[in-house]
């Protein structure tokens, strides 16, 4: 028999945090592209040596997390929904909700770590062991059977759930499959991505693109012709005809399409039974998601850019949508979408959640998925990326598993660390270097209340 030493038995005893005397002492940042999108890792560090992994979403700026440093520096990581109330009028719809959000994940990562405890233990404890991921896949070639194939292999390697793309993406090419105000098909089909600008002129041309691709789906004009329907008709049964009739596909990005022309789309595609629709429309058209909803019999689907419970609220008292679909790096975070996911419960309502980053955001998800009921299913855009499991050290490799991410039972997110080689492999154009110093955020001030 080994005697056991008090040496060896003090290393089983986590004396490292004293979670009382926790403080917040700095925020850091890495900016990596390509993990599939752009987005932006933070670590929340610590007095005690224990750091906090975040996300800021992708499409996000950095600055919406570190605007947030000198409100949260000195303070207890583990007080997270104090911290959060704090916070969250800094955050708003779709990417501006990054910051707040990133925060937030990382204060429950370090909370975790502080007492020892994976975080879906903290939000109740689990459901469910495993987290059913579906497969979202980008097709550049407009083509149905061609689509099929790849959401074919998708299945081939375990995916149970698959999404894809329908609508004018698929057709703008095509003469007589769309119509609309002169003109506007041809800047539409422009797409609009970042990229640097040297000069004012470009910088206004750039800013008018994004113009263009911000009018909402009212006022475009843009529809689908009888030519187009039909093609995006057969495109779907040519999708079918490859992977049966068995598995859930979701459909996104119809385009900036009106209502009526999401409907006549929803009743062609009715047949092929698809898992839901998403993003029809803007979420924030309550009245026209309740008419969306009566007008077909596919599920209808919202959510991904909504920060914050409160509105999601009145679509599911509407009736509007049969799934939900936040973004935890938008809506708010872990608690927050946890507590999303109870209200769409309490309606009859699915959730599902988006997720198009790096392992950080699909932990911070896998979490709030195995300890919410209606959970259906979690998104992975980043099949094809083949560095995305070097990301972090510490995890499953792979994360996803036959189409599941199976959640450690490791203190916080359970990951150990980010591998900076691999991080520092794919920077942002611009960016030198990660994790560098963020001391000019520390003085910033503002008198911040929000009433009188
Ligand atoms: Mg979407």
């Amino acid at each position: 028999m080994t005697m056991t030493t008090p040496e060896a038995a003090l290393d089983r005893v986590n004396t490292h945090s004293r979670p009382s005397d926790l403080r917040i002492t700095d925020i850091r940042c890495a900016e990596v592209i390509g993990a599939p999108f752009r987005s932006c890792l933070i670590k929340i560090m610590t007095n005690q040596g224990i750091v906090g992994l975040g996300e800021v979403r992708d499409g996000a700026s950095k600055s919406f997390a570190l605007m947030l440093k000198c409100r949260l520096l000195g303070e207890n990581p583990c007080d997270v929904d104090r911290l959060f109330r704090r916070i969250k009028q800094f955050g708003g719809h779709g990417r501006q909700g990054g910051g707040v959000s990133a925060v937030e994940i990382a204060l429950w990562d370090i909370a975790g770590k502080a007492y020892g405890v994976p975080i879906y233990q903290m939000l109740g404890g689990k459901f469910r062991d495993r987290v059913r991921m579906y497969s979202d896949t980008d097709a550049s070639v407009p083509s149905g059977t061609e689509t099929g194939k790849r959401l074919k292999q998708r299945m081939d390697l375990g995916y149970t759930f698959l999404k894809m793309d329908l609508g004018l993406g698929q057709i703008m090419h095509v003469p007589g499959a769309a119509n609309g105000p002169t003109g506007v098909l041809d800047l539409y089909r422009t797409g609009y991505e970042w990229r640097e600008t040297k000069t004012l002129e470009e910088r206004r041309l750039q800013n008018a693109l994004y113009d263009v691709h911000n009018v909402r789906h009212p006022f475009t004009g843009l529809h689908f012709t009888e030519k187009g329907l039909d093609l995006l008709e057969q495109y779907m049964s040519e999708v079918r005809a490859v992977v049966g009739p068995e598995i859930p596909i979701a459909i996104d990005h119809l385009g900036h399409i009106s209502l009526n022309d999401g409907i006549r789309l929803a009743r062609r595609i009715e047949k092929y039974d698809p898992a839901w629709l998403e993003d029809v429309i803007p979420w924030q058209y309550t009245d026209q998601y309740e008419r969306l909803a009566k007008s077909t019999t596919v599920p209808i689907c919202t959510g991904e850019d909504i920060y914050l419970k409160e509105d999601f609220l009145p679509l599911l008292a509407c009736g509007g949508v049969s799934v939900i679909h936040p973004d935890l790096l938008t809506s708010g975070g872990i608690l927050e979408t946890k507590k999303i996911g109870d209200a769409a419960y309490d309606h009859g309502v699915a959730m599902a959640i988006h997720m198009a980053e790096s392992p950080v955001a699909a932990m911070a998800a896998a979490h709030v998925a195995v300890a919410t009921e209606n959970f259906l299913a979690l998104e992975q855009h980043a099949v094809d990326v083949p560095w995305w499991d070097d990301i972090c050290t510490g995890l499953p490799k792979p994360l996803v598993r036959d189409g599941h991410i199976t959640v450690p039972d490791k203190p916080g997110l359970g990951i150990d660390d980010i591998d900076d080689d691999v991080i520092r492999e794919h920077l942002q154009p611009g960016v030198k270097d990660i994790w560098e110093s963020t001391d000019q955020w520390d003085g910033e001030w503002s008198w911040d209340r929000t009433w009188s």
